[in-house]
């Protein structure tokens, strides 16, 4: 290699930006782009081949990008409050003014979830022309690995020598630029080593939810190597398992849904639910599962809008000649009806109700007002769609999202101790932490 080669190499290898943007994804790129209007200079390191992939397939590929409902109480935190800052600075009207802006065309489906009405690509290349526009610099292939902060004198004179400032053909900044640079960003891109010099970092390398999507626990990593606390994580959003003998009537019933009620303790949700080959799933058991701890029983109510013991009785001086069957199937789906016969009460199954003791009815109601069951497990990381827990939201500036401790690094999205329930609510997190700390950092 000539002296030339060598030192265009060298120069490569270290760039300058006001931001750099740790992560490709939803909050990232919002973050990216609110900041580079401002006029910083911002580049986002990706580590996939593309940006956005969880965007790409979420919402069964129409991304419920929000909700026209959004309400702190839609989210789990440690700290309840901490979230409504970043959503009263950029509220779902905000995005859905933005969607319009551009001519997105969307649906609103039940709960105000707000859906793209043909596919999320259209919304990706929203945010990737809202980055364009502005001039934010996308690197993919760009694996963070740590970043470093720069100890400063009084003067605000880098003391610590590890790193010299090179301005390069990659920088958006000038060299008075890097001076003020406070954090060095180093990453393996397309597998040579970098070093990325800025004023602030935005860690936005989302959660440890579906690896094949991205997900990371860098992030995470990152927090604690600044002394960051972290609040527990655990999967959400997700499906339960069970390994008793639900598990035969889950898979018998494998792609049948209905409408239930689901409660956790306290907590309730009226949603559909489906049976699915290894457990149970549909939107009532995701949202339950945020709710949900190892060994917890969780009921269900089969027919929420009836009280079941009176209704069979009822249907019994009624109606003395139909079976238990019947009477289910006006309210329940034939095959649910089948196979909770099959276990439930296969000694009166062909006995007309007026043979059918009046215990044995109310027994037979109370079970379907009130299935206890016992997963075994979450299907786990897998296929959450989201994670629970990450980095404490006591270390962070509700108001900007900056660390309190560490000027200049910045904490949004999934990472973040805030997980929002099934219907839009976690992108409306992500638009919304990420809009704060763009217009901070
Ligand atoms: C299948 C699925 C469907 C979903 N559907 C919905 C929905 O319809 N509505 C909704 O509100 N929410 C939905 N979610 C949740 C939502 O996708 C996330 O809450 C949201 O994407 C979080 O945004 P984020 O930017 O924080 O993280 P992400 O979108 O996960 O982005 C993080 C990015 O960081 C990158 N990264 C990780 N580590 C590194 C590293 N070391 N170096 C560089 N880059 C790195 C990742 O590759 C990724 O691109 C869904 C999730 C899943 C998994």
């Amino acid at each position: 290699m000539t002296i030339e080669q060598h030192k265009t190499k060298r120069l490569t290898q270290h760039a300058v930006f006001d931001v750099v943007v740790l992560g490709g994804g939803a909050a990232g790129l919002f973050a990216a782009f609110t900041a580079a209007q401002r006029g910083r200079s911002v580049v986002v390191l990706e580590r996939a081949n593309k940006i956005g992939k969880k965007i790409l397939m979420s919402g069964g590929g129409r991304c419920n990008f929000t909700n026209l409902y959004i309400e702190a109480q839609n989210f789990l935190s440690a700290n309840q409050h901490f979230c409504k800052s970043a959503l009263s600075q950029y509220t779902q009207w905000d995005f859905i003014d933005l969607m319009q802006r551009h001519g997105l065309e969307y649906e609103e489906r039940k709960h105000g979830q707000l859906f793209c009405l043909h596919s999320a690509k259209d919304l990706l290349a929203i945010l990737e022309e809202e980055c364009a526009l502005a001039g934010v610099t996308v690197r993919t292939r760009c694996d963070v690995q740590d970043v470093e902060s720069f100890d400063r004198d009084q003067r605000g004179e880098v003391v610590s020598s590890d790193y010299a400032f090179h301005s390069s053909p990659d920088s958006k900044s000038s060299i008075s630029d890097a001076k003020r640079a406070r954090y060095s960003v180093h990453c393996i891109e397309n597998e040579i080593g970098k070093r990325y010099q800025c004023e602030s970092v935005i860690i936005a390398t989302g959660a440890l939810s579906v690896p094949t999507l991205g997900g990371s626990d860098r992030g995470y990593h990152l927090a604690q190597a600044f002394g960051l606390p972290l609040v527990d994580r655990s999967a959400g959003l997700v499906p339960f398992m069970f390994s008793d003998t639900t598990l035969a009537l889950c898979n018998a019933l494998s792609g049948c849904s209905v409408s239930v009620e689901a409660r956790c303790g306290s907590t309730v949700f009226s949603e559909d639910m489906l049976f699915t080959h290894r457990g149970l799933s549909g939107p009532a058991i995701l949202q339950i599962s945020n709710y949900w701890h190892p060994g917890e029983t969780l009921t269900i109510d089969l027919l929420p809008a009836l009280d079941a013991e009176d209704y069979l009785i009822e249907r019994k001086s009624e109606s003395p000649k139909q079976k238990v069957r019947s009477v289910l199937t006006q309210h329940l789906p034939k095959a649910l009806v089948t196979e909770l016969e099959k276990r439930w009460w296969p000694e009166f199954a062909e006995r007309p109700l007026a043979e059918c003791n009046d215990a044995a009815l109310r027994s037979l109601g109370q079970r379907l007002n009130d299935w206890q069951l016992k997963p075994s497990a979450t299907e786990g990381y897998r296929t959450a769609e989201v994670t629970l827990g990450g980095v404490a939201t006591s270390a962070i500036s509700s108001k900007t999202m900056e660390a309190n401790e560490h000027p200049g690094l910045y904490f949004i999205g999934e990472v973040v101790d805030v997980t929002g329930h099934l219907g839009g609510f976690n992108f409306q997190w992500a638009w919304s932490s990420g809009f704060v700390a763009g217009v901070n950092a």
